[in-house]
């Protein structure tokens, strides 16, 4: 159904951001891009509606290839989703539908009937024909902007990492009813990620890519099973290890609720103290409705010990923190490649509510590592 032949991109600059992909779609399948941040994802989709055009090799729909197409025409029968859902927001919710097909001059009648049966597939009401997109959930638009992408029918729809958005419960909602709709209306889907998750409760087949280049084709069970090398299998391994807590989500369910404080008018001697008792060597510094003002540590204070008096002289407010409801894994990622010892968590009005360190990971790695084994042991 759609042929990608020897096709490469090299941007202006020099930048190569596809080399020689090779990849033959079939109809009906749902196939899913996934790789590191750059490695030319975005890029590959818009080859395929011609947004952007390939510096050499082919692309072919049902054998014809689409250079020879008017590009406006091609778009027309692409369907097309992105992350930042794309609405209009002085459209109605029935026109924001129905772009293409009043582009495609269908008559009023049918526009609205086209509107309201798709809203019915997300079991959305005709009482939303007529809102504005501000007046819908983030989720409801997306699944507006999905809803958009399949009103005239294409037999192609590109998906641009479109839940990467939603908050996880609605993410994991929109790809199940995502998966039934694809299979129920049988298009051909490309779809885009970055999260190894999702690449697996959707794909028929999985392209791994990296650098531009196709590291490994296959099912999500081949892949699993085989990774092709080294790369394939941390990048399974380390997205894997970090969403395989579904019950655990957000940063409040992992932190120390009571991490050690002072204020700014004690001593340096007096945070000396309270340091020894809690043997901690790091103390965070709160005012008194206990809003997060900076931190100090042995380090500062050896180096202040001569001239300053009070914590507040010398503590350094250049901390990281991060709010209760954000999510671990994000959390996680920036405590390992940032290379923190803890980062202070905060609630909307910047009071310290708790701390996640370096040692509270360990036990979800932990428990993630052995989830996994017991997998195995049944598995086999
Ligand atoms: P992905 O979607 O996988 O994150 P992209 O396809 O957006 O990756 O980008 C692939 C590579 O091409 C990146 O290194 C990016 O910086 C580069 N790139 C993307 N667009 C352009 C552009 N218009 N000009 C130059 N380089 C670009
Ligand atoms: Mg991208």
């Amino acid at each position: 159904m759609l042929k990608l032949d020897n096709v490469s991109k090299v941007y202006k600059g020099g930048k190569k951001a596809v080399s020689n992909i090779n990849l033959d779609i079939e109809k009906g399948e749902f196939i899913v891009f996934i790789g590191p941040s750059g490695c030319g994802k975005t890029t590959t989709m818009k080859m395929i509606n011609r947004l952007i055009e390939p510096t050499s090799g082919s692309i072919y729909i049902d054998g014809e290839n689409i250079l020879d197409q008017d590009p406006v025409q091609l778009r027309r029968k692409i369907g097309y989703v992105i992350q930042q859902i794309g609405l209009f927001p002085h459209m109605t919710i029935q026109q924001n539908i129905a772009l293409v097909p009043k582009l495609l001059k269908w008559p009023e009648e049918k526009r609205k009937q086209r509107a309201e049966e798709l809203l019915q597939l997300v079991d959305m009401g005709p009482e939303y024909l007529d809102r504005y997109p501000h007046e819908l959930s983030g989720g409801q638009q997306q699944r507006i902007g999905v809803l958009r992408a399949l009103a005239a029918e294409p037999p192609l729809i590109l998906m641009d990492e479109p839940f990467g958005a939603l908050d996880p419960i609605t993410r994991d909602s929109l790809q199940e009813e995502f998966k039934k709709l694809q299979k129920s209306l049988n298009k051909t889907i490309v779809f885009v990620t970055h999260d190894m998750d999702e690449a697996i409760k959707l794909a028929d087949r999985i392209v791994i890519l990296r650098a531009g280049e196709i590291v490994q084709v296959g099912t999500p069970d081949e892949i699993l099973r085989q990774p092709a090398n080294e790369f394939v299998e941390e990048f399974i391994g380390k997205e894997r290890l970090l969403q395989s807590r579904p019950d655990v989500e957000f940063v409040e369910q992992v932190m120390n609720p009571k991490p050690v404080t002072v204020t700014s008018e004690k001593t340096l001697s007096e945070a000396i103290q309270i340091m020894r008792q809690h043997r901690v060597d790091s103390l965070l510094v709160v005012d008194e409705a206990n809003v997060l003002k900076g931190y100090i540590d042995v380090e500062i204070i050896d180096q202040n010990r001569k001239k300053a008096a009070t914590v507040g002289e010398v503590l350094n407010q250049d901390v990281y923190s991060v709010q209760k409801d954000t999510l671990i894994r994000d959390t996680v990622r920036k405590i390992l490649k940032r290379g923190f010892k803890y980062v202070p968590v905060l609630d909307e009005n910047k009071r310290l509510v708790g701390i996640v360190t370096r040692a509270s990971l360990v036990d979800i790695v932990y428990d993630s590592i052995w989830g996994e084994e017991k997998d195995v042991v049944m598995n086999n």
